[in-house]
């Protein structure tokens, strides 16, 4: 089998690659693969733009490589950053919210600002990640991995990307962004999300 994941991003296909090692399975990224496509994700959760993105790229490669599909398994994941105290903004518009181009330093001030004086019970959030996996058949397998924390009262750490500067983790007293990518990977929405899916794959294979 060979396992295609439908991103583009190069610290995605690193932890991927860590986490997905121990299948037999060759893994490449959707360039690799040589499917190159922005699939429009206009689903209305996580799970269903993963699916979306997945379905996509695995009729792609099933179109340029009919006697691959087969053999063919494709991954996609969708994430993104849920505020309690903002109704679940941004959500599935994480990378979309406040601009598309404009710089996290700012958006997360921002959302700092919308935060202000709102109490620690009130600050809940969590990143979530679904996973979709299209296999040969029409068969699709999903997971969802969650990481909760609390919007922290000012941007801390070098780590991470995105969101992590101004996501606080109680237990251990700091920000995502000052978790080492390791220990990052270790609690992450994504990690769960990435471990649960190599768990049914391997009963596939
Ligand atoms: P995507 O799933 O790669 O499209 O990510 C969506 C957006 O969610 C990212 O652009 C970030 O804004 C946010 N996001 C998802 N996961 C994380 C994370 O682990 N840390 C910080 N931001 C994240």
């Amino acid at each position: 089998m060979r396992i295609v994941f439908a991103t583009g991003n190069k610290d995605k296909m690193r932890e991927i690659r860590k986490i997905l090692g121990g299948l037999d399975c060759e893994i490449l990224s959707m360039k690799e693969a040589g499917a190159f496509e922005d699939v429009v994700e206009d689903g209305s959760s996580f799970s269903e733009n993963a699916a979306i993105k997945a379905g996509a790229i695995y009729r792609l490669l099933e179109e340029k490589e009919p006697d691959k599909a087969s053999e063919t398994v494709v991954l996609a994941d969708d994430s993104g950053l849920e505020i309690d105290f903002l109704g679940g903004e941004p959500g599935i518009y994480s990378a979309r919210y406040l601009g598309k181009d404009t710089p996290y330093t700012e958006k997360n001030s921002i959302i700092l600002d919308r935060l202000k004086d709102v109490p620690d019970e009130e600050r809940s959030a969590r990143f979530v990640c679904a996973i979709a996996a299209c296999l040969p058949g029409d068969k699709t397998l999903s997971t969802l991995g969650k990481m909760e924390g609390r919007i922290a009262y000012s941007i801390a750490g070098e780590n991470g990307f995105g969101y992590d500067p101004i996501f606080f983790l109680p237990e251990y007293g700091k920000t995502s962004a000052q978790l080492s990518e390791d220990e990052k990977n270790a609690i992450s929405h994504r990690g769960k999300a990435l471990r649960q899916m190599a768990e049914l794959l391997e009963k596939e294979f």
